[in-house]
């Protein structure tokens, strides 16, 4: 409550001014919660989040995100609603920040009340971000992976990297990683961090070697053009790949004779087709919705010898699915502070009346 209107001869009612105070994890927030809980746990928590909202998918409003473009980067804007909640997301995509001591994707979101539009959560999603790119990748690669799969190639080992990699163990149980970057610096990193955790980590000196014996090839590099970090012939019969880097108008990873030979998996088509790799085929190129496969109305993979392609680039639902999971954490206790974020007047009619008064 922020009113001090109690000789106005209004009664002041205490629903509202709970519901004005929003609760916001900060970034510290959200690696307590995630260290209180365990990664992997956090990880495997998210994916059944975000399968429980990909089996619901005609629920809900979906629009290709909206994005504004500039020579360095991007900055979109995800929304999404189904008939109880409200959340979007507010990211960037800035490869070059990452040599001036940025990260290259930044994020924060909000879910709110549909009934009366109040925010009920303001988070950092950063580091949630990453998390449920990984929890989703991991997901999809459950139900597309070959059987048995116990090798992935992590091409781009970036701030994404560890949580794809521990995703894919948690969801999985993979825990064997084939590391490449064109920094080595980011691929030391990348063995510092994983061998701590006890994944077998081997260190590759191209992208080549790295896909040497992977079942799955995960790609997550950050570089705004149509790069080639896979090409037609390191791709043999019954790999999957995990195309997490393409995700804007010129920014794709794979050589477009790859797609020609996959089947390809996308989360919504309208924003794939402008953002994927898929944006190198024609506009009628054939996609599977993933959300198909985990409802049974679209086939997964058939053969141990298909190339199964998930063409990531991330959509709205996975960000509303993250959303709903903090703020269930938040109402069991997770940590957040309390924000007066909204306007509250004893009497809703009397805002001006409350900014007179606020002057003591
Ligand atoms: P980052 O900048 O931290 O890491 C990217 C890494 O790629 C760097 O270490 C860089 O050296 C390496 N790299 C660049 N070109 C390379 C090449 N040709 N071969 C090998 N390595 C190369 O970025 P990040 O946060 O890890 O994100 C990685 C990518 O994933 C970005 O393109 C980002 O936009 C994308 N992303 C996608 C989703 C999704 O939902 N699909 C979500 C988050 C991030």
């Amino acid at each position: 409550m922020n009113d001090m209107n109690l000789s106005a001869g209004f009664v002041p009612h205490l629903a509202p001014s709970a519901l004005a105070m929003v609760p916001f994890v900060s970034v510290q927030d959200m690696m307590r919660l995630v260290n209180e809980a365990g990664i992997e746990t956090v990880l495997r928590d998210l994916a059944r989040y975000i399968e429980a909202d990909f089996r619901r998918w005609p629920e809900f409003d979906k629009t290709p995100r909206v994005a504004s473009h500039s020579p360095e980067g991007v900055i979109e804007l995800m929304p999404t609603a189904d008939t109880e909640s409200y959340g979007f997301k507010y990211v960037n995509g800035h490869p070059k920040n990452m040599r001036e001591g940025y990260q290259t994707v930044t994020a924060f979101g909000v879910l709110s009340s549909v009934a009366n539009g109040y925010p009920q959560l303001l988070t950092e999603m950063t580091i949630l971000t990453a998390l449920r790119t990984a929890a989703t990748s991991a997901l999809v690669a459950k139900h597309l992976a070959p059987e048995g799969s116990e090798t992935m190639a992590m091409i781009g080992n970036g701030a994404q990297c560890e949580f794809q990699t521990l995703a894919f163990r948690a969801l999985l149980g993979l825990n064997r990683v084939r590391l490449y970057d064109t920094d080595a610096a980011a691929t030391a990193k990348a063995v510092r961090n994983l061998t701590a955790r006890g994944v077998e980590v081997i260190a590759c000196r191209s992208a080549e070697e790295a896909v040497e014996g992977a079942q799955i090839i995960t790609t997550c590099t950050a570089d705004k053009r149509n790069a080639t970090i896979l090409t037609d012939n390191m791709v043999g019969a019954g790999v999957h790949i995990n195309a997490i880097g393409g995700d804007c108008p010129g920014k794709t990873e794979l050589h477009a004779d790859i797609l020609a030979r996959a089947s390809t998996f996308v989360e919504y088509p309208p924003q794939t087709r402008i953002e994927g790799e898929i944006q190198q085929m024609a506009p009628d190129h054939p996609v599977t919705e993933f959300w198909q496969v985990l409802t049974g109305a679209a086939p997964g993979r058939q053969d141990a010898r298909q190339i199964t392609l998930f063409d990531s680039v991330g959509f709205a639902i996975e960000d509303f699915s993250a959303l709903r999971y903090v703020l269930d954490r938040v109402r069991a206790g997770a940590p957040h502070v309390l924000l007066d974020m909204l306007a509250d007047p004893d009497d809703p009619r009397d805002l001006f009346g409350m900014l007179e008064r606020a002057k003591g």
